[in-house]
């Protein structure tokens, strides 16, 4: 019955594009010593009951007293091997999520983690917190922005223990600084209630809205812009171009794009590189994407061009789809920020952290 719920919610919530996108989010459900969690490589919209992963709770709690090294890659390394004995037998071929243990720190029996635009509209502004602070009280923990992986999931730990010493009880929210937001609660809807309230109150303060309706754009220069990326990345490149009202807004000026020039969560850094590179015309873009290859060991994905909006380019059709996806969220969540006191990207550390993290993850994916 649990397990149903699980799966019901999840292809609900995961077929929102206001919530989900590509592989983002996860959702648990607990059941006596059980934990279900979402399996890594699955999407919510289409998950079944096999796609999650049986732990042991008892196993999951247990890495929250251990003690790892201070080293990144070995306590990483470590905390992985705890995680992964957790599993119950029989799900050894599964690969539990990566924020498995912050799932494990809420004791409600069902937990929503979600990273929605307008959520990161207010986790990605200088005045997050405080707005958060304004609307729900004393009803969530919030986050600074942290290494994650084990780290994240410690600096849970301890704020959750921390709540339980004030309040005497869990928080049912923990809002994550350029990253997302957990709800937990003991019924689905309950879970659905809570989720609903914090959009509405969201809502409520946004003073500026996105816009993907296609805007005014130069053809002629974007046109001559395809001959000049094809020719830099090969014919065999996948490009969607995005000349929305948005998209162009950002591309006016290298002042207006500076808003969007650094990656705002680890989801845009996965699908779209860390950072986008931005030209002024066809005949500049060369030097700049050369420039931008020479510094970084690696082409950009998003290429924004005055008058002409932003280029999604990658070597197939889904990389290049999912890119433009998720920097359209970025564009979003740059906007809403305007309503929470202006954007607040990820610090040059975080993001470099993440870039090399991610590189690492997909070259022992390749080894495996
Ligand atoms: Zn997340």
């Amino acid at each position: 019955m649990i397990l149903e719920q699980l799966v019901s919610f999840s292809n609900i919530y995961g077929s929102n594009e206001e919530l989900v996108l590509a592989g983002g989010g996860n959702t648990s459900a607990k059941d006596g010593d059980v934990m279900y969690i979402k399996g890594s490589g699955t999407q919510l919209a289409t998950i079944t009951a096999d796609g999650f992963v049986k732990m042991n709770r008892a196993a999951l709690a247990e890495i929250f007293k251990k003690e790892y090294p201070a080293d990144d890659a070995e306590r990483e390394a470590q905390a992985l091997a705890d995680l992964s004995a957790a599993r119950m037998p029989g799900e050894e071929s599964k690969r539990p999520s990566v924020e498995t243990l912050l799932h494990a720190l809420f004791d409600k029996t069902f937990v929503l983690h979600l990273h929605p635009a307008l959520v990161n509209g207010l986790t990605c502004s200088k005045g997050g917190e405080a707005v958060a602070r304004e609307i729900l009280g004393d009803e969530f923990i919030w986050v600074d922005a942290c290494k994650p992986g084990y780290i994240l999931s410690k600096i849970c730990y301890d704020k959750m223990e921390e709540y339980k010493a004030k309040y005497g009880k869990q928080a049912d929210i923990i809002i994550l600084q350029n990253h997302g937001i957990f709800f937990a609660a003991d019924s689905v809807d309950e879970l659905d209630e809570m989720l609903v309230d914090v959009l509405c109150k969201l809502r409520e303060r946004v003073t500026v809205d996105p816009f993907f309706d296609s805007g005014d754009y130069d053809g002629e220069k974007a046109q001559k812009c395809f001959d000049v990326i094809y020719d830099i990345y090969g014919d065999d490149a996948v490009i969607t171009y995005e000349p929305s009202l948005e998209s162009i807004k950002y591309a006016s000026s290298p002042e207006a794009a500076a808003a969007v020039m650094k990656p705002f969560t680890p989801d845009h850094i996965v699908y779209c590189k860390a950072e986008p590179v931005y030209g002024f015309c066809n005949a500049c873009i060369r030097g700049a994407i050369n420039e931008y290859e020479e510094e970084k060991g690696y082409k950009p994905k998003i290429i924004i061009i005055k008058d002409c909006g932003y280029f999604a380019v990658d070597m197939t059709p889904k990389g290049s789809e999912t890119a433009a996806l998720l920097f359209n969220d970025a564009l979003k969540v740059a906007t809403y920020a305007e309503s929470f006191g202006g954007v607040l990207p990820m610090s040059d550390e975080l993001s470099d952290f993440i870039t090399n993290w991610e590189v690492e993850a997909y070259r022992q994916k390749q080894n495996a």
